[in-house]
């Protein structure tokens, strides 16, 4: 499932390649991925221009000039690839958008996501996109912020930082080396972090996300271009490596039940 290194990584390769580009057809087969009727969308899209694009969170916004906003979530993992006239179509797919030049892109859901189109005035009352909170990756996301988050707070402090609403971006994936790298429990609850906790946790989601995004996201998801990330299982500390040894303690890594999810911890550097 991409998480914000995916997401960032994909937004900026697509900047770099279709910024400026005219649609010239859209082709929409799954209408329920779609926020209006497909012959409504296609009506509206083409003609545009492809503006500014950015992510948030796990929301790709793709400014269509001039006033729409084109908004996509690949939900469970999906594939988001770039074509040129010259290039092979993937098998299947459920969205296909051409270019003037014939380039375009292709989308293939492994199982569901969303592909919005809305008037760029009613942007701030999209339903799914207006109340993410600030991503991980953003000016915005500041210790102070965290702090504020997390202080008087008795949930849990994984389930806290999974909660988009929160803080946009950070998935089941990489939430476990960002809790080892800061040795915290996943159980830990929100308000019981010291200062030092709440800077030590902070520095470690910058430090785990960005790692991820210098090697062009995980392995196992696509980028624009079809390649794939090289962000490997080896790369992770903790995440996915039960049994394996700590690598601050060599104490084994166990796999444990915290919710709705499974957390991957080592028992000695993460207490409860
Ligand atoms: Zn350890």
């Amino acid at each position: 499932m991409p998480e914000l290194p995916e997401i960032t990584v994909l937004s900026k390769q697509m900047a770099k390649e279709i910024t400026g580009k005219q649609i010239h057809k859209v082709e929409a087969y799954q209408p329920k991925c779609l926020n209006i009727p497909p012959e409504r969308f296609v009506e509206t899209a083409i003609g545009k221009t492809i503006g500014q694009i950015y992510s948030r969170g796990k929301w790709l916004f793709i400014k269509l000039e001039p006033d729409h906003y084109l908004l996509i979530n690949l939900g469970m993992g999906a594939d988001l690839l770039y074509f040129t006239p010259n290039s092979k179509l993937p098998e299947k797919y459920q969205f296909k958008l051409t270019f003037t030049d014939h380039s375009g892109f292709t989308i293939r859901f492994s199982w569901f996501g969303y592909i919005h189109l809305l008037p760029q005035k009613e942007l701030n009352q999209h339903k799914l996109t207006a109340k993410l909170g600030v991503s991980a990756s953003d000016k915005e996301f500041t210790k102070e912020y965290l702090q504020k988050l997390l202080e008087k707070r008795k949930a849990r402090i994984k389930s806290l930082l999974l909660y988009q609403k929160n803080i946009a971006g950070i998935g089941n994936v990489y939430i476990q080396d960002i809790l080892f790298n800061a040795r915290l429990h996943p159980n830990r609850k929100a308000f019981t972090l010291s200062d030092q906790e709440i800077s030590n946790l902070y520095n470690a989601i910058k430090t785990v996300l960005n790692s991820s995004i210098e090697k062009g996201g995980l392995a196992y998801e696509k980028n624009f271009y079809g390649q794939k990330g090289n962000f490997n299982i080896e790369d992770f500390q903790v995440g996915y490596k039960t049994g394996k040894h700590c690598p601050v303690c060599s104490t084994p890594i166990e796999k444990i039940r915290t919710g709705p999810t499974s957390s991957y911890i080592c028992p000695k550097c993460q207490k409860l």
